[in-house]
């Protein structure tokens, strides 16, 4: 596992330009992962950096490069994606809470320029974040 602070320099140094990321090749399935729940519209997989015991993502299909970048357009989409966080959250046991993440930009620590939000959960979460 990396550190947190690992974490903040990879997001200071991630590229921020509208080429495709590792997501991208995740939902062509053109490198694996631990998938949740696939639709139409979105992806949720397991995260390969766990940072609870339950750590998973949410992912557009189509590569909206962080929160900034999201218009009106994709309002309908938003919310798709906040309610299969929460379907899989409920699939996956966490009755006690869980906590939504989404990084955006490099003060938000974000290291993958692809829309995702983070379920962490099955810890008590502390407040305030890092
Ligand atoms: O929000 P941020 O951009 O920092 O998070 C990216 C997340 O994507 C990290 O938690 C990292 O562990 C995860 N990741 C992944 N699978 C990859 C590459 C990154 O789950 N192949």
């Amino acid at each position: 596992q990396s550190s947190g602070s690992d974490e903040v320099s990879k997001a200071q140094n991630a590229v921020q330009s509208g080429t495709p990321t590792i997501f991208s090749k995740i939902v062509d399935k053109s490198i694996p992962a631990d998938i949740l729940h696939e639709d139409e519209e979105c992806l949720a997989f397991y995260d390969v950096n766990p940072q609870a015991p339950v750590h998973f993502l949410v992912i557009p299909k189509c590569p909206i490069p962080m929160l900034s970048s999201a218009t009106k357009n994709e309002q309908v989409l938003l919310g798709h994606l906040l309610l299969v966080a929460k379907i899989t959250a409920e699939k996956l046991g966490l009755y006690e809470g869980y906590r939504i993440v989404i990084n955006n930009g490099p003060d938000g620590a974000q290291s993958v320029y692809h829309l995702h939000i983070h379920v962490m959960g099955g810890r008590q979460m502390d407040w305030p974040p890092g």
